[in-house]
């Protein structure tokens, strides 16, 4: 069969068919287990169902990458439940470097990160974000139903000394972290230790009850605390510095397409093994 066509153009058969379908996913999202050693209140585990099968194997996940490399995979983000429970992660890791030219990203609840460090490496992940909604640990327990705060402490303590980018994801939940003090606090620690910290907004998808309860207009309440920022830009991430922290502010999405330009494509690959586009369910 004659190949012309990209012989002339000097291109390989993959890049024209991906071109001329205009097809492109620049991000997979993979939800490695549905599990979790903590119960958060405000969990949605990532709209994957606690109950859902994780069957999901490093074979799985690589020829998901393999195919998806044609189309553009720039990012891989590693999510849960709790990503770290997943036991073939090393091997997993080290093939997908091996195979993929794409940033690894890792959202962990940290728990984990002491027991699971020799199967790490900064060389591969590009990021790794530890959720840590305060440095109390009685508010703590309340919130993760766990006694772990000073388990992520260490955890953070040994990824910071083997050189990670590391960020914290701190959820804004109104009457429990979100006084001045606990704002300072997690800030001067992000300051301290060379961390990132994201600010999230609760998200309007929570369960109605928790949503009432414990959602306050993140820019309120970080006004209120003080700081300082541009609350006047509207998309849907505001970037901020407070005492050489460098902070983002993450608000609900309210028009997914509109908010990333109508170009993201990204999928998620789920704990059972299925894709799904990445923002609407
Ligand atoms: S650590 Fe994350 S996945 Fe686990 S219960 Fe909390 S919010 Fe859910």
């Amino acid at each position: 069969m004659n190949r012309y066509p990209f012989k002339i153009f000097g291109r390989s058969e993959k890049d024209y068919w991906r071109d001329r379908s205009g097809f492109e996913v620049p991000s997979l999202r993979i939800s490695l287990t549905s599990g979790c050693n903590e119960n958060c209140f405000y969990c949605h585990n990532e709209g994957v169902p606690k109950k859902m099968t994780s069957v999901i194997q490093t074979g799985d996940i690589i020829n998901n990458i393999y195919m998806l490399r044609e189309y553009g995979l720039k990012k891989i983000k590693f999510t849960g439940g709790e990503p770290l429970l997943f036991k073939d992660l090393k091997n997993l890791l080290y093939k997908i470097r091996h195979i993929a030219d794409a940033d690894i990203f890792i959202t962990t609840n940290g728990t984990l990160v002491r027991k699971r460090m020799k199967d790490l490496s900064p060389n591969i992940i590009n990021k790794i974000s530890v959720s840590l909604d305060t440095l109390n640990p009685d508010i703590y327990k309340f919130i993760t139903g766990k006694n772990l705060l000073g388990e992520v402490l260490s955890g953070l303590n040994m990824l910071k000394k083997n050189g990670y980018n590391i960020e914290i994801d701190n959820l804004l939940l109104k009457g429990l972290n979100t006084d001045k003090k606990c704002l300072n606090d997690i800030i001067g620690y992000c300051s301290e230790n060379g961390f990132s910290l994201q600010f999230i907004e609760l998200s309007d998808k929570t369960e109605s009850g928790i949503y009432r309860n414990y959602y306050g207009d993140p820019v309120k309440i970080l006004q209120k605390s003080g700081m300082d920022f541009n609350s006047l830009k509207s998309n849907d991430r505001q970037f901020f510095k407070i005492n050489g922290a460098k902070i983002t502010l993450c608000r609900n999405v309210k028009d997914p397409c509109e908010s990333s330009g109508g170009r993201c494509s990204g999928l998620r690959l789920l704990p059972n093994g299925f894709l799904k586009n990445f923002l609407y369910e």
